[in-house]
């Protein structure tokens, strides 16, 4: 059983997954290889001169699993409910989960086919998204959207901040009280 599975590991999830595992949740993120980041070339993520987006992918969901986080490459088919629980299904198994991050870019058919609000996008070129509050809580308890999907500007720097923090959301709804990670320089 995992705390949290995330849907989609491109700038969203894997930056999601990152602040959840480093947070101690059991993560799982399940992944079809269709980000758009991979055609990405990026000048103006903060802090990052220029890299290609493939290298960006790799890197965030290597960071993710440096904390724990486990990658499934596939493609989610369908999401259940049972009882408190998610339960994920790819073409590989079945994964059951107490919150589920959906960060999947242009695509609303997984949060369509579970039967999420989904509205129209605001942003050039997204169609749809899905519908939030403004903590990333969709129309299903304990279920969260992040990122492009979540309707937030198609920048790299802005789906990676928006998947933190809905992270930090997470965490805090599974501790009980907010959540902050610093780490300090020297310890
Ligand atoms: C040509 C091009 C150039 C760009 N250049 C820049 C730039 O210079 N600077 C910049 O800031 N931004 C740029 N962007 C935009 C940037 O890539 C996006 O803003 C951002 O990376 C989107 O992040 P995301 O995590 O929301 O979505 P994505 O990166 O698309 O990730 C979503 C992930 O979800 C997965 N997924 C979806 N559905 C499922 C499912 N059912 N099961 C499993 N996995 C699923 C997909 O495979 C994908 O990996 C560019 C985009 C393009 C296309």
């Amino acid at each position: 059983m995992y705390d949290v599975a995330i849907i989609g590991a491109g700038p969203a999830g894997a930056s999601a997954g990152l602040f959840t595992a480093k947070a101690g949740k059991k993560t799982i993120l399940f992944d079809n290889g269709k980000s758009i980041t991979a055609k990405a070339w990026v000048e103006n993520h903060y802090g990052v001169d220029a890299i290609e987006g493939p290298k960006l992918l790799e890197q965030g969901q290597k960071q993710a699993e440096k904390f724990g986080a486990e990658i499934v490459k596939g493609d989610v088919v369908s999401i259940k409910e049972s009882g408190e629980l998610y339960i994920v299904e790819t073409s590989e198994g079945r994964y059951e989960a107490s919150h589920v991050i959906f960060a999947t870019g242009m695509s609303v058919k997984a949060a369509e086919a579970f039967g999420l609000d989904v509205v129209e996008g605001t942003e050039p070129r997204v169609a749809k998204i899905i519908k939030t509050d403004e903590h990333g809580r969709t129309s299903s308890p304990k279920m969260w959207a992040a990122g492009t999907v979540a309707g937030v500007s198609v920048h790299t720097i802005v789906t990676s901040g928006d998947g933190a923090r809905v992270a930090i959301n997470v965490n805090s709804e599974l501790d009980g009280k907010r959540y902050v990670d610093h780490d300090i320089l020297g310890k």
